[in-house]
């Protein structure tokens, strides 16, 4: 026995040798400010020159589709689609059209609780500035929020918005989507683990070089003391998760919380979750159904999520918990919860 275990040491060590001896994988980790937030990228790699380029790569990826879909540029295919609403189809990319498509998806599944219509109300909110629109102006807008009045062209990749006056906003799945498109670059560059975050929209892949999973953290929607406290923790790898929620970007005004994620049928902040993290397989997917799932409320959320076949921690208004079976796996919440 002892000579067999001799043996081995003897075949085993010259390999591990020859496939260390290079340099030991290490983490690399860089962000940069994209798509009106900031994104990072963290890869495992054993050259710090690899994991620098194939990175860069990655980041020119997604600003090249953020060009695309930009609601404040000019120049993008998205503003030549809303300045031609109600006038003319758009030819648009594949990608735009493939992004658009599943926005389309989700609009449907969801009974249009996401719609990528809503351009129209949200540009008359203004979160940083406090801005509270009148209500007579939601309700006026509210004519031109229908997602049933996006007209494709397969045959032609046109895009038509049917009304004058409305306004596609893909600002709730595009992170996603811009996560997917890294991830599929970064594995072009042979990088094997990592992790892309654009913002709330994580995409993991592989292992740690320890070969541990990966760690990532749900944040308490009503922090208590430190900043960024957590709730719950995630372990996984190859998956996507999504946190839509109304703590970022939002603003008090007399008690009460007005935030970026609006009920379609009212203009109005969704006012039935703090928070939704969504759990799939593809980035673009989980970050549709965190926002369709946080309009929906945590009861026809949950009934979404599991058409959908994704995971999901639903936190309602009142702070209460709500998770799918397959949450239990992968997800551990702080003890106070
Ligand atoms: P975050 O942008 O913070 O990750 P979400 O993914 O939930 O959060 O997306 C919120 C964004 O989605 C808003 O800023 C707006 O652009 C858009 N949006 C808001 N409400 C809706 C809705 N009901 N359906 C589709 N998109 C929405
Ligand atoms: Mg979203």
């Amino acid at each position: 026995m002892k000579k067999k275990i001799l043996i081995l040491c003897c075949v085993l060590f010259p390999v591990f040798f020859v496939s260390c001896g290079k340099a030991k994988p290490s983490i690399y980790k860089k962000t940069k400010p994209l798509m009106d937030t900031l994104v990072t990228i963290t890869v495992v790699s054993a050259s710090e020159e690899e994991a620098d380029k194939a990175i860069e790569k990655a980041f020119s990826v997604i600003g090249q589709f953020g060009n695309k879909i930009n609601f404040f540029s000019d120049k993008s295919e998205l503003s030549a689609i809303n300045k031609n609403a109600g006038i003319a189809p758009v030819k648009v990319s594949d990608e735009t059209m493939g992004v658009i498509e599943r926005a389309l998806f989700i609009s449907e599944k969801s009974g249009g609780a996401f719609d990528p219509t809503i351009g129209p109300e949200i540009r008359l909110w203004d979160f940083y500035k406090k801005v509270r629109p009148e209500d007579a102006a939601i309700k006026k807008n509210l004519s031109l929020v229908n997602f049933r009045d996006i007209i494709l062209d397969h045959s032609k990749s046109t895009v038509l918005l049917k009304r004058n006056g409305m306004m596609l906003d893909l600002g709730g799945i595009a992170k996603g989507y811009a996560a997917d498109l890294a991830l599929a670059s970064l594995r072009q560059d042979k990088i094997a683990a990592g992790i892309v975050a654009a913002a709330g929209d994580i995409r993991a892949f592989g292992l740690k070089p320890d070969g541990t999973l990966w760690n990532i953290g749900i944040k308490n929607p009503r922090q208590k003391s430190e900043a960024d406290e957590l709730i719950a923790r995630a372990r996984l790898t190859n998956k996507a998760i999504s946190t839509s929620g109304d703590y970022e970007r939002y603003f008090m005004d007399n008690g009460r919380r007005f935030h970026h994620i609006l009920d379609p049928k009212t203009g109005y902040p969704a006012s039935q979750c703090r928070s939704v993290t969504v759990i799939s397989d593809s980035g673009i997917f989980a970050d549709g159904f965190s926002t369709a799932v946080f309009v929906s409320g945590p009861e026809k959320g949950m009934e979404l999520v599991r058409q959908a076949g994704v995971d999901a921690v639903i936190i309602d208004k009142d702070g209460g918990i709500h998770t799918t079976p397959g949450i239990k796996g992968m997800v551990t919440f702080e003890d106070s919860h």
